[in-house]
């Protein structure tokens, strides 16, 4: 397959395009490093079967002039993800989701290709069922400090049911649920990378809160085989890809301390407006008709992941 990855050169989308070639597809990687960067598709320069064109998927005209050939599948993951992020630039976020999903969703009707939606367990907002079902409507603000990124996902999901049911667009949506690993921005401001830079760096680890609030932590080479088994499945979704495995903050400060072993205490700090105060993904759907699951749990995922960042911020 010729595959186009949109957002291919932050942390989810490079590892989606090293997949995506180690079985043989073609990849174009778009990006415009809004939140990513060239480095993380680096190692992919000499392959021939990349090809990295730096664009704005919102710019209808030059997306279109920039990108030649035909296309079996679009994925587009281009969006930033991290609360810091998408805090600074509301509405370049709100504009990708919509205007970005719009112009992407038209190249797969042209090429009548498979167009996959990365969308978020943010559209259950701060939920009030509890794990979540696909079934589950979500608890969103939608004028909250969140909503730029929650309501231009459940818009992206929306544009793209549309999508299917006017122009009968092929189509796949995957909910994903907090996903860590290498390639994640040391300043990114995400708690599993906030935690180990602080650890690594002997600095207190910043808790919002009181620290009981919940997350299921997904390892990205689990997440990135999910999303190719609901690309080559027969089921639009939306499918819930992540760990159901649930921590605190306060867990999950404990272990990374334990396993840098770092000197670090704990300080807390005020907790985000509309923090969501539990997240755990339920995963009947892709066990079931994905026939997939997550293989790698925290500790794990982490002791993989913390190397990594010690390169990277020159520690250790
Ligand atoms: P990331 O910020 O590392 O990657 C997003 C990429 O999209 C970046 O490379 C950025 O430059 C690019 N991008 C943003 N706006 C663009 C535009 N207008 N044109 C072209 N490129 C643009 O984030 P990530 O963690 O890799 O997330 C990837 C996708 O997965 C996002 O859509 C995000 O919403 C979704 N997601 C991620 C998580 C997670 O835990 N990592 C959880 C839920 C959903
Ligand atoms: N968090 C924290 N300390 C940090 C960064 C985040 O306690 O340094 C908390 C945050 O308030 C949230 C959880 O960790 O409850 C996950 O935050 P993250 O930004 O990683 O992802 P989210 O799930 O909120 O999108």
């Amino acid at each position: 397959m010729r595959v186009l990855v949109a957002g291919g050169a932050g942390f989810l989308g490079s590892h989606l395009c090293d997949a995506l070639l180690a079985r043989g597809d073609r990849v174009v990687c778009v990006d415009n490093y809004l939140t990513g960067r060239a480095a993380n598709v680096a190692h992919l320069a000499g392959d021939d079967g990349f090809e990295l064109v730096d664009v704005d998927v919102v710019d209808s005209e030059r997306l279109h002039g920039a990108l030649t050939g035909h296309f079996d599948a679009v994925m587009n993951l281009a969006s930033p993800a991290s609360p810091k992020d998408y805090f600074a630039k509301p509405i370049e976020t709100l504009d990708v989701g919509s205007l970005g999903t719009r112009n992407l969703l038209e190249l797969a009707r042209r090429d009548d290709a498979r167009f996959f939606m990365a969308s978020t367990s943010e559209v259950y907002g701060d939920p009030l069922v509890h794990p979540q079902p696909e079934s589950y409507w979500g608890h969103v603000n939608p004028i909250g400090e969140r909503s730029m990124y929650d309501e231009a996902k459940r818009f992206s999901e929306a544009l793209t049911m549309a999508y299917h049911r006017t122009h009968d667009v092929d189509v796949r949506i995957v909910r994903i649920f907090n996903t860590y690993g290498p390639r994640m921005q040391a300043d990114d401001g995400r708690v599993v990378s906030n935690f180990i830079v602080q650890a690594l760096r002997n600095e207190p680890l910043t808790v919002y809160g009181d620290g009981r609030q919940t997350r299921s932590f997904c390892y990205v080479s689990d997440e990135v085989r999910g999303f190719l088994a609901l690309l080559d499945s027969d089921q639009i979704g939306p499918i819930n890809i992540g760990n159901p495995g649930e921590f605190t903050m306060l867990e999950l400060a404990d272990l990374v301390i334990e396993l840098t072993g770092s000197s670090s205490t704990i300080v807390h700090h005020d907790l985000p407006v509309d923090d969501p105060k539990q997240r755990r993904p339920d995963i009947t759907l892709a066990r079931e008709l994905l026939g997939w699951q997550p293989s790698i749990q925290l500790r794990e995922g982490l002791a993989q992941t913390i190397p990594h960042f010690a390169a990277e911020i020159g520690v250790g």
